[in-house]
C-alpha cells in the first residue's frame, strides 16, 4: 500500500513518536486533536475500512481495543470514548483502519 500515511506511520518511516508499539499496531496522537487526548490507535496490517475486515481480522481488531486499556493505564485517564469512522459516509478520512481513543481528560 505505497502512499498509504498509516502505513509509512506504523512502519515507522516518518519518525512518528509512538505512545505505544508491538508486533501488530501502534498508537501515536492525532495530528488534528479533537479533545483534550485524542490517540489513534493503527495495526500495522493495511485494512481498509472495517468493512473490508477479513476473516481473522477480528483479532487485530479486537488488540485495538486492548491496547487502549493499557494506555489509559499509562495515562490514568478516568474514562475514554473509542470510535470507528467507516467508510466515507461514515466519516472516514484515512483508508487504513484506526481506532480513535478520545478523553476529556489530558494525558
Ligand atoms: P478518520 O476521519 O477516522 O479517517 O480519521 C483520520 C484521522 O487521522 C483524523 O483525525 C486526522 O486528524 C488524523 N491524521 C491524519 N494524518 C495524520 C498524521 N500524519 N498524523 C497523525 N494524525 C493524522
Ligand atoms: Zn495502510
Amino acid at each position: 500500500m505505497g502512499d498509504c500515511i498509516f502505513c509509512k506511520i506504523s512502519n515507522d518511516t516518518l519518525g512518528t513518536e509512538f505512545l505505544y508499539e508491538d508486533d501488530t499496531a501502534v498508537a501515536f496522537d492525532d495530528i488534528h486533536p479533537k479533545s483534550k487526548t485524542h490517540i489513534l490507535i493503527v495495526p500495522k496490517k493495511h485494512i481498509n475500512t472495517i468493512m473490508d475486515m477479513e476473516d481473522g481480522d477480528e483479532n487485530i481488531v479486537g488488540h485495538l481495543v486492548k491496547i487502549s486499556k493499557f494506555l489509559a493505564e499509562k495515562y490514568s485517564l478516568p474514562g475514554y470514548k473509542l470510535q470507528f469512522n467507516v467508510g466515507e459516509s461514515g466519516g472516514q478520512e484515512v483508508f487504513h483502519i484506526h481506532l480513535h481513543m478520545l478523553s476529556n481528560s489530558s494525558k
